[in-house]
């Protein structure tokens, strides 16, 4: 087999980055004006078939500022998928409002919208002016689904619950980027979204993020926050707190770039999707990755379940196994409710976000990956399986 080391997931370099950044670097345009921020934010919001999009400098970024816009207020709450990377938690925090934890559906590892409706009929009342934990007397403002490993959430349900219980939806589609529900891009069912371009997203802008939404109040918000909140920008008067949130030029300059080549991206990771759920279909002691219905998944992450006695011990010394044999493998996020920081939060529920993350192996996703590499991985794999038996 080669020696070649396989990574978990590189970016691609192969299109007009170079020449979009030289166009930069030669014009002296490379921070937060210029041209291509502007072509970069009308290209992805007709790419997602959105109106607005407002570039910024990451995913989190674009939580924070998503959150602000859609009014989530200190000591309101937000209820946030609980099996998720960290940021959407840390963005309601800098917010000063209180997440609340929703399970993980095993069926799709999204969101559980059967958990949020049975937590929203159970656990709050609705008024006239918002939807109230009975618990805390506090007002829940918002939800945020986070569409997780390039499969979509079940956003019908989650904007249905939310007219009905009066709740701001804020899309968490940082590993979304091309994934459709119901034939339509995920970041475009609820009030405003965000998206992110960091390095081992499926496009990159180095680091950088983009809010999008239908809506052009919140659009011109959104932009007005992450400029500093310049209400006379030559006399300098601020009437809110803004921050320092936009994208450089330079950055814009390699997600335009990107944006062009997304679609042979995304088919690249169709397409080794594909080749791990046949290469693999006939091994006993793994759960492929799920198809949620009505999705049309980017595989952002392809991801396996270990199954059967020990799996989560067993899951650590195969990851431990792929590695040393020169194949990036990587584990899930660890879930939110029971961490240090957010042990005080509460937390609805939670039976099978832990077994998830506990069995959970993710496999090289590359864009640049062969059929060598993907032949390789399935050996190696294979091979853990069999020497670390149940
Ligand atoms: C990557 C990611 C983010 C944060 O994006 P950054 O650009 O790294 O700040 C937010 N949410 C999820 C689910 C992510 O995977």
């Amino acid at each position: 087999m080669s020696e070649k080391f396989i990574p978990l997931s590189e970016p691609q370099i192969s299109g007009n980055e170079w020449k979009y950044v030289k166009e930069c670097l030669d014009t002296g345009w490379v921070s937060s004006a210029g041209v291509f921020v502007d072509r970069f934010e009308k290209t992805a919001a007709s790419y997602l078939e959105a109106k607005y999009a407002v570039a910024v400098v990451n995913g989190t970024a674009a939580l924070h500022t998503a959150l602000l816009v859609a009014g989530v207020k200190p000591e309101e709450e937000v209820l946030v998928s609980n099996l998720t990377f960290v940021a959407p938690v840390n963005a309601i925090l800098y917010c000063r409002a209180y997440p609340v934890l929703m399970d993980a559906d095993p069926k799709t590892w999204q969101m559980d919208t059967t958990k949020v409706e049975q937590f929203l009929e159970e656990e709050c009342e609705l008024r006239e002016d918002g939807c109230f934990n009975k618990k805390t007397g506090r007002r829940i403002s918002a939800i945020v689904p986070v569409h997780i490993l390039g499969l979509g959430c079940a956003m019908d349900k989650i904007v249905a619950l939310a007219r009905r219980f009066l709740l701001k939806v804020v899309e968490d589609a940082a590993e979304g980027m091309g994934v459709r529900y119901q034939g339509r891009h995920v970041g475009t069912f609820g009030d405003i979204a965000a998206f992110s371009f960091n390095g081992n997203k499926v496009m990159t802008t180095g680091g950088g993020g983009m809010v999008v939404t239908a809506n052009k109040q919140y659009a011109d918000h959104a932009r007005y926050l992450t400029t500093q909140a310049k209400d006379d920008p030559s006399e300098y008067i601020h009437n809110a707190i803004g921050y320092n949130y936009r994208l450089p030029n330079v950055l814009a300059a390699i997600g335009l770039a990107q944006l062009e080549k997304l679609e042979s991206f995304l088919m690249k990771k169709r397409e080794s999707a594909k080749f791990y759920q046949e290469a693999l279909q006939d091994e006993q002691e793994i759960t492929p990755m799920p198809m949620p219905k009505d999705c049309e998944p980017t595989f952002w992450l392809y991801t396996i379940l270990v199954t059967g006695k020990d799996s989560g011990k067993r899951r650590k010394a195969i990851i431990q196994y792929l590695h040393k044999n020169g194949v990036e493998a990587r584990s899930l996020w660890h879930p939110i409710h029971n961490m240090p920081p957010y042990v005080r939060f509460q937390a609805y529920q939670i039976e099978h976000s832990m077994p998830l993350y506990e069995n959970a192996i993710c496999l090289p996703s590359s864009v640049g990956l062969t059929t060598e590499d993907l032949q390789k991985v399935v050996a190696v794999l294979r091979q853990g399986l069999k020497s670390i038996r149940a």
